[in-house]
């Protein structure tokens, strides 16, 4: 059977900031640019970011304190020469996405508003409101659409075509028909998000199911310090959707259910905006020793009330929204309940400063291309600052795009993909497809994400890391007899389904493997017997492998260092 192979110079996988800005810059300087989606652009995770961007604007501030915060916060693993191009280039971005047509809430100055977010030396968050994220993504995708970027929503990538270390186009199918094809091209880029859905309480969006790290790490290529996962301290208990550090900027605090406000403890100075792997683990340590609110003593409380009813009402109407939504608490009136959630991957597809992928440590994929929150630039090493990522989608969408102009124009080859190039991933389709197989995605599903959870989550040990390697073989195996109930070719999401929770499987053995092996506490990434951080044994990347048995293997790249000194984080 053949199947349409279409034609561009450069095809994106992501309609996120990532990918919309990257889409835009490369429309815009002429070249025949498609994206494709699994979901409606507008409805991408970016969407749902409610704090902030970061931008060294004021005068108080400078792009020193910004790039110093970002290498602190980072546990100093980020790589200094990407956390100094985009903090020198933040507030370029700003005046960009402003003159592209985003909105910004203002000062009574006039000037572009801008609010505390933990780990900060100076208030550095612009907003719209809580609702940052959509402004940006309206608008930049507004403007993509007006360069003539070929949008092509509802389709659904689950493979890459690689080949003697290019990258040649991408197979997906219509999520309308099941309708299988290919997407040939000089330059691929992947701007796939996160993948925070492979935890049972987490803030992300259905759709964050890591995709495109799997398919990477399918073809034997590296996926770089996948052991840190962000849990993000406020999370609406028992949901863990998400209450926006805005909350904390704007002065909310924590208190335990012996209304003792605890962060005094452990951050003496920064209070509830110390970075946010410490907040996460002072709320988690509340709760385990006990001193958790509620029936069952699983939350704490964050209290807005003295903020009043005029700031909430204008500042953080989404978030009061949200807790009357989810909880029935008014925070207006009353404290509400909140725990830690899985919020942000600090890891993901390894490239350079300009996007490129890396085939390993020393060698880079040709065509081949990741920006957003799927990649590992690396802008937050182990640990992220609030408002830092959406910068990094805004930023490197647009860099990446920039640099796949540059590379187009400077002649990348051109393969033609063949029929045949598909037959792997129609494969894997039709198995799931006909399979009359024993298990069942739900169950599965909620088995990794329990277990995510339970074992590899805020507070890691080397048992409950080693017993998750195993759940993970095991659901692998037991994977391989899935079962759906839908075998038509129409809108089949439990087809879709299934092939996500693939994916999920698959990358979370490198969350795993990543954490075992790194012995010691950094950032997101905190080992109960390893308490403090080895900068003489691990101050290094993670590059972990996959072979075609699903053995993983393991080495480590060096950390670009820069003016930033190593030193105790304290906050
Ligand atoms: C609730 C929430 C609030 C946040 N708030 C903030 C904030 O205030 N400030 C901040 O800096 N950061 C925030 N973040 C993080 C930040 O929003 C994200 O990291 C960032 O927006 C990611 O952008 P992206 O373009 O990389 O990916 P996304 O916006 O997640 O887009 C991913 C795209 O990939 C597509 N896709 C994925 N897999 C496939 C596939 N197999 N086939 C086809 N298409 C596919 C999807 O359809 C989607 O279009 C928040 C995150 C969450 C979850």
């Amino acid at each position: 059977m053949s199947i349409p192979i279409h034609k561009y110079d450069v095809v994106i996988v992501g309609a996120g900031l990532a990918g919309c800005a990257a889409a835009r810059e490369a429309a815009h300087a002429g070249l025949s640019v498609c994206v494709l989606t699994k979901l409606h652009p507008l409805r991408s995770h970016s969407g749902a970011a409610q704090g902030g961007i970061n931008a060294a604007l004021s005068a108080e501030d400078s792009i020193d304190l910004h790039e110093f915060d970002t290498v602190k916060g980072s546990d100093y693993l980020g790589d200094q020469d990407a956390i100094r191009l985009m903090c020198s280039k933040a507030p370029e971005t700003i005046r960009w996405a402003e003159k592209m047509g985003a909105v910004f809430s203002r000062n009574e100055e006039g000037k572009i508003a801008q609010r505390p977010f933990g780990g900060q030396s100076s208030p550095r968050a612009c907003y719209a409101k809580d609702r940052t994220g959509i402004t940006l993504l309206q608008t930049i995708y507004e403007q993509a659409h007006r360069d003539g970027v070929d949008f092509k929503d509802e389709y659904y990538v689950s493979d890459l075509i690689y080949e003697d270390g290019k990258v040649n186009g991408v197979f997906a199918y219509d999520l309308v028909d099941s309708k299988p094809m290919i997407f040939n091209a000089r330059a691929v880029m992947f701007a796939t998000g996160g993948y925070g859905r492979a935890f049972k309480i987490n803030s992300n969006a259905h759709a964050n199911t890591g995709d495109a790290l799997s398919i990477v790490a399918r073809h034997g290529l590296p996926l770089e310090d996948m052991e840190f996962v962000q849990f993000h301290p406020t999370g609406i208990a028992g949901s863990g959707v998400l209450i926006s550090e805005a909350a904390r900027g704007e002065g909310g605090i924590l208190y335990n259910s012996l209304g003792e406000r605890f962060m005094e403890k452990y951050a003496p100075n920064k209070l509830e905006l110390a970075s946010r792997d410490v907040v996460s683990r002072a709320i988690t340590q509340e709760i385990l020793e006990g001193r958790g609110c509620g029936e069952n003593k699983d939350h704490v409380h964050i209290d807005l009330t003295h903020l009043g009813a005029d700031l909430i009402n204008s500042k953080l109407p989404e978030l009061r929204d949200l807790a009357i939504t989810f909880l029935g608490q008014d925070m207006i009136e009353e404290p509400i309940s909140i725990a830690a959630t899985a919020h942000y991957s600090m890891g993901g597809i390894p490239c350079d400063v300009d996007g490129h992928v890396r085939k390993n440590t020393t060698e880079l994929v040709e065509g081949f291309y990741a920006a957003g929150e799927c990649a590992c630039v690396s802008v937050h090493g182990a640990n992220r600052l609030g408002a830092n990522s959406v910068l990094e989608a805004l930023f490197f969408g647009r860099h990446v795009g920039q640099s796949i102009v540059t590379d187009v124009k400077a002649g990348i080859e051109f393969k033609d993909a063949k029929t045949e190039d598909s037959s792997a991933a129609i494969a894997r389709l039709e198995k799931i497809r006909t399979s009359s197989g024993n298990e069942r995605v739900p169950a599965l599903r909620d088995e990794l994400q329990q277990s995510m959870t339970d074992n590899a989550g805020v507070f890691r040990t080397e048992e409950s890391l080693v017993k998750q390697k195993e759940i993970l073989k095991d659901l692998k195996t037991r994977f391989a007899d899935v079962r759906i109930d839908d075998d038509s070719k129409i809108y089949n999401t439990d087809l879709q389904e299934a092939v996500e929770l693939g994916h999920m499987i698959d990358f979370s053995a490198f969350i795993v493997e990543g954490a075992i092996l790194r012995k010691e506490s950094r950032g997101a990434h905190y080992r109960e017997e390893f308490q403090t951080r080895d900068d003489e044994n691990f101050l290094k990347h993670t590059m972990t492998y996959m072979d075609e048995n699903g053995e993983l293997s393991t080495e480590y790249m060096d950390v670009v260092l820069g003016n930033h000194e190593l030193a105790e984080r304290t906050y």
